[in-house]
């Protein structure tokens, strides 16, 4: 079922809105306007909308663009890390002079460059259940450019709380997600997935890698049904999950319900503020350094000299073959996922040194070698990117 989209009405807190365009916007805007689905009057609801994007990397790069571009009037960016070079292969509102600037207010110069006539405000923070209902309460829809789960569903159920629409988007590889949540009769995240998935089972866009595209097409998608709701015409992604899939170049969607039993939006809500939601997914922050699970470990200087010195050392590189061809230590190379089945290529008389790009992988390989009876085993910490800061600044990062 595809809903009609309603059009929104501007927040209690609104500025007297704007009833005329000037001259030049007429200009900028012309190939909107000359639409009679747009029209003059479609121009002035996106001069009249506040957006709100949560995240301005790689969803947040075509959502800011073509919003600013569109002529939406105000738009909030909340994002708290710098850009990284690592960043720019696919986080395309950033150039290589901005690697070590913050996020929000990077985006905001060029968002201000592309389009000087809208009010562009950037929160350079992490969302947390503390500030979200304050943030989101001046803006009318919420964009949700984020890639893990806890500000997923604490962006969700902010969004609830306050009646808010939350334009949905996610991606994974080479894969995307589409949908509108949180409209009065839709679903929301938690109708789809009431608990999250187990943590670590998911891994994060740094784990798992994504063609730069992919966030291109999916965060344009959102873009468009973010435009869609503000000037209220189309049906938009209400209760329908687009899916993309980039290799076989293929859109599905699934219809979505809304749950009665919802414990956000259903009948009974039992949700009635936001939570802990790192605790609730099991994770620590995404940017916390260092790896999960405690295991003993080894700094690169000290494996440096201990090499040097002619210990019997077995190092074990547990990435992935692609991953092994970028860079590599001379490891014997097991990925994490066979190491179960493979465990019997390891000799546990010797001492081995298990790594993997940050140190995240090896400290859960190391626990499991731990486990089936391995004692003389060590973490390297940091990983081949320790590696090649303090010991062999010729071995790339990536
Ligand atoms: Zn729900």
């Amino acid at each position: 079922m595809s809903t009609k989209v309603q059009p929104l009405t501007a927040s209690p807190a609104a500025q007297p809105a704007a009833t005329t365009l000037t001259n030049e916007e007429i200009l900028r805007y012309s190939r909107h306007l000359i639409m009679p689905e747009v029209g003059m009057e479609g121009q002035l609801k996106l001069k009249n909308a506040k957006v709100l994007l949560i995240g301005t990397g790689g969803l947040g790069a075509p959502l800011g663009l073509y919003l600013a571009a569109a002529g939406v009037g105000r738009l909030g960016l909340v994002d708290f890390d710098v850009v990284d070079f690592t960043n720019l292969q696919r986080q395309i509102a950033f150039g290589t002079s901005d690697v070590g600037k913050s996020k929000a207010q990077a985006a905001r110069a060029r968002l201000s460059d592309l389009n000087p006539d809208i009010q562009i405000e950037a929160f350079e923070t992490q969302l947390t259940s503390a500030n979200a209902l304050e943030l989101f309460k001046d803006f009318d829809i919420i964009v949700d450019g984020t890639d893990n789960f806890p500000t997923r569903y604490l962006v969700n159920d902010a969004c609830i709380l306050l009646g808010k629409p939350n334009v949905y988007g996610s991606i994974f590889r080479f894969e995307g997600q589409i949908t509108v949540f949180g409209m009065p009769d839709g679903p929301c995240y938690r109708c789809l997935y009431p608990e999250p998935p187990p943590p670590g089972l998911v891994p994060s866009c740094a784990e798992g890698g994504v063609l730069g595209v992919l966030p291109g097409i999916v965060g344009s998608i959102q873009a468009m049904e973010t435009i869609k709701l503000i000037i209220g015409r189309g049906d938009s992604l209400v209760g329908r999950l687009l899916l993309f899939d980039a290799l076989g170049m293929k859109f599905r969607e699934l219809k979505l319900r809304k749950n009665p039993n919802c414990p956000m939006c259903g009948e009974q809500r039992t949700i009635n503020q936001l939570i802990d939601y790192y605790e609730f997914c099991g994770v620590r922050g995404e940017e916390a350094p260092g790896p999960n699970v405690q295991v003993p470990e080894i700094a690169p200087k000290e494996l440096k000299s201990r090499l040097d010195r002619g210990d019997d050392l077995y190092i074990l590189d547990v990435r992935e073959p692609h991953e092994y061809q970028i860079c590599n230590l001379n490891g014997h190379l097991i990925p994490l996922g066979e190491l179960p089945r493979r465990v019997h290529e390891l000799d546990s008389s010797r001492e081995i040194v298990a790594h993997c790009r940050s140190g995240k992988r090896s400290a859960e390989a190391v626990d499991f070698l731990r486990k089936a009876g391995f004692r003389k085993i060590l973490n390297l910490k940091g990983g081949i990117l320790a590696w090649s800061d303090e010991v062999d600044p010729t071995v790339p990062k990536y």
